[in-house]
């Protein structure tokens, strides 16, 4: 029997549900107002939150205690989680009753309309949170006006302190400023304004160590980038980015999702200490298997079983190839359990 030994995680982001306000061109989850209005069942999160506080506990490492950080701690994020907020306070409350370091919360603002928002921060930080994401970037203020991000700044400052607010991108955020954005403002505009201030700075702002070139981004940004053929990603294999203890995911469905690999489940997050004290059987997962010893597998396997074809348009990575293979596979067959959540490969 082939087995993938997971690492015990020590970061984690919770995926309270896919439902959002936004649907940006760049989402991993392929969030949407469009999805299932299904949220996190308080009696799966205690469970889970209480394997992850065990796991928490033995391998947090020591210098990044009480240190605030995208890939620290635990972070309740969607879709978008201020559209529960009764759900959002209840988690909280339970992660520090976990006592479980670093909680933080991810947002698009939508809810930031005016000066009394600030009262849900503070309401937020009486239930324990720690600190805030604020999502300020060009894909978002397509659907969230630009005054609401920057009163969200303001007033997450004043609540949680300025060493506990991130900003998702800090970049992002000085290029909308540079082009004095307001209001929403559509992608394409906001490629006009910064290519007649700097070039540069656009190709700075695809660096993919900033913009991820996976989830919905490789189908509604791709015009943005290079393309390869398939076989120019045959050899990579997925081992670490499957199995890495950081800042991975547990969706409202309760499925373990490795990193950032969307629409991938390791199985029921509710029982994470089997998953990482046994590992997880591949023999049954002929997919997670692939990709544990090379995307050229997967390719293969797609072709050969459910008749893939390369896109003549080629890939602008190896997680646009591996997605468009999982896409085509998904249309054709259910019955993949690591393919999880089905919705997440309509929503692309
Ligand atoms: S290729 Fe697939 S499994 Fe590998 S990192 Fe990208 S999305 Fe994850």
């Amino acid at each position: 029997m082939r087995l993938l030994r997971l690492n015990e995680p020590i970061s984690a982001g919770i995926i309270l549900s896919y439902r959002c306000t936004c649907e940006c061109r760049h989402c991993m989850y392929a969030c949407s107002p469009r999805w299932s209005n299904d949220w996190f069942r308080l009696d799966d999160l205690k469970q889970i939150l209480s394997k992850l506080a065990y796991y928490f506990m033995r391998f947090y490492p020591h210098n990044v205690q009480g240190v605030l950080g995208l890939n620290y701690g635990l972070h309740f994020t969607g879709g978008e989680p201020f559209l529960n907020f009764n759900l959002l306070l209840e988690a909280i409350r339970i992660a520090k009753e976990f006592k479980i370091p670093s909680v933080f919360v991810e947002t698009n603002c939508f809810w930031c309309v005016d000066d009394d928002s600030k009262r849900l921060l503070l309401r937020l930080k009486e239930a324990g949170l720690d600190g805030i994401l604020i999502s300020i970037n060009p894909f978002t203020v397509e659907f969230v006006p630009y005054e609401n991000m920057l009163r969200a700044l303001k007033y997450s400052i004043e609540v949680f302190g300025r060493n506990n607010v991130m900003l998702y991108h800090p970049l992002y955020y000085e290029l909308l400023n540079l082009i004095n954005a307001k209001g929403r403002i559509e992608f394409e505009e906001f490629v006009r304004r910064l290519l007649s201030k700097s070039p540069a700075l656009l190709s700075r702002s695809l660096d993919p160590g900033i913009l991820l070139p996976m989830g919905r981004l490789v189908y509604r940004l791709e015009k943005l980038y290079e393309h390869y053929p398939a076989r120019q990603f045959f050899n990579e294999a997925c081992t670490y980015e499957l199995t890495r203890p950081w800042h991975i995911h547990i969706d409202c469905y309760c499925n373990y999702v490795p990193g950032y690999c969307a629409g991938i489940s390791l199985g029921d997050a509710r029982r994470l200490n089997e998953m990482v004290e046994n590992g997880i059987e591949l023999d049954d997962r002929p997919i997670l298997q692939a990709l544990c010893m090379g995307l050229g597998h997967l390719y293969r396997f797609a072709v050969e079983n459910y008749g893939y074809r390369e896109r003549r348009d080629g890939y602008i990575s190896k997680c646009h190839l591996c997605l468009d293979i999982r896409r085509h596979i998904v249309e054709r067959s259910k019955e993949f359990k690591e393919l999880q959540p089905l919705e997440f490969y309509r929503h692309l």
